[in-house]
């Protein structure tokens, strides 16, 4: 097989970059390790940046997410007792955040990309990229039971953090930055209308939680626990219970319980691999970076990495220019660094730290009533929320 562009992974960066360089007249094929099915069902992010939503929209994937997504406003910080509200439309006039789940925007991808005549190869296995460092990179896999080698200009590493193209890179090549926190999240998907309009972060001595949505019948829930917690140990009326106890702070307001659909433990961690290209190999997405989910940027960097690449492989292929694609790494890194320091400032900001003496505890506290208090703070809060226009 060949085509100009061989993308490993379908999770939203490689489906994205498929679909933008469809639209710009440049072949790829998508190869992905696991089934339709088992992809589009993927619960994960769920809170688009108002630049992602342009992108989807204004390249024609947008019109279910028009429909059916949830348009925010604002978020809810809740501690000492009381909520306080980070006004968007105040603070960053024109901007909004939209609810639509990952696994939806995955779906409107896979169907646009099908309806086009576009290649996804779902259930390969054993890839290895090839040839990465020459002008002619190789990906071997394996599909229905056959050997198959897919010749490419340029591959594609979209294939989340414990893929197989950032090990393809030679050992020395790359600078890893990470960064573990002591805890995890549990995410807890319910069939239960939402408890409150927007998304409400709550810090309490007990530790972080967040209520949030992914549709009007859906509501996500996620825990601080221990970073080696057995889900096993939290059945649904332990989980509500602490829910409860961290989040029903302020007088009068009650969080509605019901079905519990999945429960997953997410480790937090910060993770950053330096440059994000070597020789014909593109790392895009979770494959170069992690963010904890705390910031909700994770799978917008994705999309604004994919943005990146295409035009610069559009100018490549226009006129061979090679400028764009030599910048590739560093103008994707700007914005990795500054979502990377707001994810980590989130996540500081909001959840308990076990070796504490009280001191951190006491910044943590001034810092929120700053936030709560001072539109200057507030504002910083809010555009690094809804996505920073330019890094
Ligand atoms: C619990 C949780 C909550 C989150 N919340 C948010 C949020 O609110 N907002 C936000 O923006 N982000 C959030 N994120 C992060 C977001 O989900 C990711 O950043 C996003 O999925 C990254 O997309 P990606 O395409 O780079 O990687 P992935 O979605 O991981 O996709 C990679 C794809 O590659 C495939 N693959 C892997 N290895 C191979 C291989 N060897 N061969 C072929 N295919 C392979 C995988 O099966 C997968 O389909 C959250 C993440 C988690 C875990």
């Amino acid at each position: 097989m060949r085509t100009q562009v061989g993308i490993v992974g379908a999770g939203p960066a490689g489906l994205l970059l498929s679909h933008l360089l469809h639209l710009h007249g440049i072949g790829s094929v998508v190869l992905e390790a696991h089934s339709r099915d088992y992809v589009e069902k993927r619960v994960r992010a769920g809170v688009l940046e108002q630049g992602t939503v342009n992108t989807l929209v204004g390249t024609g994937v947008g019109d279910r997410l028009l429909r059916e997504g949830l348009v925010h406003h604002g978020i809810e910080l809740r501690f000492g007792g009381r909520p306080h509200r980070i006004a968007f439309e105040r603070l960053v006039p024109g901007r909004a955040i939209t609810i639509y789940g990952q696994q939806e925007v995955v779906k409107d991808l896979i169907a646009a990309r099908l309806a086009a005549g576009g290649q996804i190869l779902f259930e390969v296995s054993d890839v290895v990229p090839d040839d990465i460092a020459t002008a002619c990179p190789v990906i071997s896999f394996t599909h229905d039971g056959h050997r198959r080698r897919l010749d490419c200009d340029v591959i594609a590493g979209c294939d989340g953090s414990h893929g197989v193209c950032r090990a393809a890179i030679p050992d020395g090549a790359l600078t890893v930055f990470a960064r573990e926190y002591p805890f995890a999240w549990l995410g807890v998907l319910a069939e239960v209308p939402p408890s409150a309009d927007e998304l409400i972060y709550a810090h309490s001595d007990r530790g972080f939680a967040l209520h949030s949505m992914r549709s009007p019948s859906l509501s996500r829930f996620y825990l601080q626990v221990d970073r080696d917690e057995d889900v096993a140990k939290w059945p649904d009326e332990r989980f509500w219970a602490e829910l409860r106890v961290r989040i029903e702070t302020v007088p009068g307001w009650r969080l509605r319980d019901g079905p519990v659909l999945e429960k997953i433990v997410t480790p937090m961690r910060s993770f950053v691999a330096e440059p994000m290209r070597y020789g014909s190999l593109y790392l895009a997405g979770d494959a170069a970076h992690i963010v904890p989910p705390t910031g909700a940027k994770g799978l917008n960097l994705a999309a604004f990495d994919v943005g990146v690449l295409t035009e610069a492989l559009a100018a490549w292929y226009a006129d061979g220019s090679t400028g764009l694609l030599d910048e590739y790494s560093a103008t994707c890194l700007r914005r990795v660094w500054r979502v990377q320091h707001f994810s980590w400032w989130m996540t500081t900001l909001l959840h308990t730290f076990g070796d504490d003496d009280g001191y951190g505890r006491r910044l943590q506290r001034s810092q929120l009533e700053y936030v709560a208090s001072s539109d200057a703070a507030a504002a910083s809060l809010a555009e690094n929320y809804v996505g920073l226009a330019r890094v």
